[in-house]
C-alpha cells in the first residue's frame, strides 16, 4: 500500500500547495481517495496514479478545503474513462462515496444544476453525526436530501448511524468484507468531522513454488486448494498439508486518516497499534490557542495522539498556508513547515514514533511483510 499526498495545505489552494486530498493506493492498484479539496483534479493529474482506479472516496468533513474539489473530480474521471456507448449500455463502474450527512446533497445539487452526466454510477453512504459533533447553529444547516431527485447516475445509498459499545464509545462501520474492515470515529472540530481507521485483514502467505515443484505438484487447481487452507493428495498418494508449502501469513496493515481536529481522542478506542496515522498540524506550537479556537492541532498534539494509539509512523498535513513547504524552505523559521517538523520530532521524547511533515506529492510506502519479518521490524 502507498499513501500519495496530493494536497497538504489548509483553507485554500495556492500556486505552491494544494489542499486536503490523499490517495491510498492498494497493492492491486485500486485507489481510495480521502478528502477532495478544491483543485484536487489538477493535483491528481500530476501523479502517476490513475484517477480511473478510484473505487472509494471518503470525505472527513464538509469544509470546503476537503470537499470543494469533489464534483469537478467526478466529472473529470467520467470524461477520461474512455468508455464507449456500448460499454455504458453494459455495466458501468461504481464509485462508493462515504461522508458526513449532507455530502449527498452537495454532490446531487452541483451535478444536477450543472447538468453533468457521469459515465459511472455512484452511491453515497452518509455518516449520521452524533450530538457531540454538532456546533450550536447546526440546526440551521439543511443537510437532508429528502426533497431532491436522485441524479441519473446515483444508486440508492445508505445512512450509517453510530454504534455504541458497552463502554459508551462510538464508531461507524463502513466496510467489513474479506479484505477490509473500515470504521470511522468522531473527532473534535467546528463541524462534524470523522477519522477513518482502515484495517487490512490478514492475508495468506505465499506458495513455496520450489518446494511444490520438488514434490511434483505442477501449477493448477491444487495450488488454490492449498492456499485456501486445504490439504491435497497427489497422484502417488502423498498428502500435502498447507503448512508444508504455504509461507507465513501477511499480517493486515492498519492506516488511520483523520479529518481536521483539535482533539482526536474520541476515536482512540478504535486503534491499538497502527502502521501509520495521518494527522493535521495546522499551526505550530506557539499558536496553540489559535489552533484550538479554529478546531485545529499543533505538532505537539498530533504526536501525543499518535503515541496514544501506538502508531509506528505519524505523517502530518493540513498546514496553514503561512508555512512554506519543507521542499522549498528548510530554514525552520517561523514561516516554514520545517519548524513544525522540528517541533514534532522534539515532542517524541525518545519514543518509537517516526514523524514526518508531508509535502505535496510525497509518497509513503507501507510494505507488506510476512509475519515473522514484521515482528522484528525496527520502527
Ligand atoms: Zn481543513
Ligand atoms: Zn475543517
Amino acid at each position: 500500500m502507498k499513501l500519495h499526498f496530493l494536497g497538504t495545505g489548509s483553507s485554500y489552494p495556492t500556486t505552491q500547495r494544494g489542499v486536503s486530498a490523499t490517495m491510498l493506493q492498494h497493492d492491486d492498484g485500486s485507489v481510495w481517495l480521502f478528502d477532495c479539496g478544491e483543485g484536487t483534479q489538477i493535483q491528481a493529474q500530476k501523479v502517476t496514479v490513475s484517477r480511473q482506479k478510484i473505487t472509494n472516496i471518503f470525505i472527513t468533513h464538509l469544509h470546503g478545503d476537503h470537499v470543494f474539489g469533489l464534483p469537478g473530480l467526478l466529472c473529470t474521471i467520467s470524461s477520461q474513462l474512455g468508455l464507449t456507448e456500448e460499454d455504458l449500455k453494459k455495466k458501468r463502474p461504481l464509485v462508493e462515496i462515504f461522508g458526513p450527512l449532507g455530502i449527498n446533497k452537495l454532490i446531487n445539487t452541483v451535478l444536477t444544476i450543472s447538468h453533468s452526466p457521469l459515465a459511472f454510477q455512484y452511491r453515497v453512504h452518509e455518516l449520521v453525526p452524533v450530538k457531540e459533533q454538532y456546533p450550536e447553529d447546526w440546526e440551521d444547516t439543511q443537510v437532508d436530501v429528502a426533497t431532491l431527485t436522485p441524479h441519473p447516475s446515483e444508486l440508492p445509498g445508505t445512512r450509517i448511524t453510530a454504534i455504541t459499545d458497552s463502554d459508551g464509545n462510538m464508531h461507524w462501520l463502513l466496510k467489513d468484507d474479506e479484505q477490509w474492515d473500515v470504521r470511522a470515529g468522531w473527532i473534535h472540530h467546528r463541524v462534524p468531522s470523522f477519522g477513518f481507521v482502515i484495517r487490512e485483514k490478514d492475508r495468506t502467505g505465499t506458495l513455496d513454488m520450489k518446494k511444490l515443484l520438488t514434490l511434483g505438484i505442477k501449477p493448477g487447481p491444487m495450488y488454490g486448494q492449498l492456499k485456501g487452507g486445504n490439504s491435497i493428495t497427489t497422484e502417488d498418494g502423498k498428502t500435502i498439508t498447507p503448512d508444508m508449502v504455504v509461507g507465513p501469513p501477511y499480517p493486515g496493515r492498519t492506516v488511520v486518516i483523520l479529518g481536521d481536529t483539535s482533539d482526536a481522542s474520541p476515536l482512540a478506542h478504535l486503534v491499538q497499534g497502527c502502521e501509520v496515522v495521518v494527522h493535521e498540524a495546522t499551526f505550530d506550537n506557539s499558536l496553540k490557542d489559535k489552533a484550538l479556537e479554529f478546531g485545529h492541532s499543533t505538532p505537539l498534539q498530533a504526536v501525543a495522539f499518535a503515541q496514544s494509539i501506538g502508531a509506528k509512523t505519524l505523517l502530518l498535513n493540513h498546514f496553514s498556508q503561512r508555512y512554506v513547504a519543507t521542499s522549498k524552505d528548510k530554514s525552520k523559521n517561523e514561516e516554514s513547515v520545517a519548524l513544525l517538523e522540528e517541533q514534532a520530532v522534539a515532542a517524541l521524547g525518545g519514543s518509537l514514533v517516526n514523524v514526518q511533515c508531508a509535502d505535496d506529492f510525497f509518497v509513503y510506502d507501507i510494505p507488506s511483510q510476512p509475519r515473522n519479518m514484521a515482528t522484528t521490524q525496527q520502527c
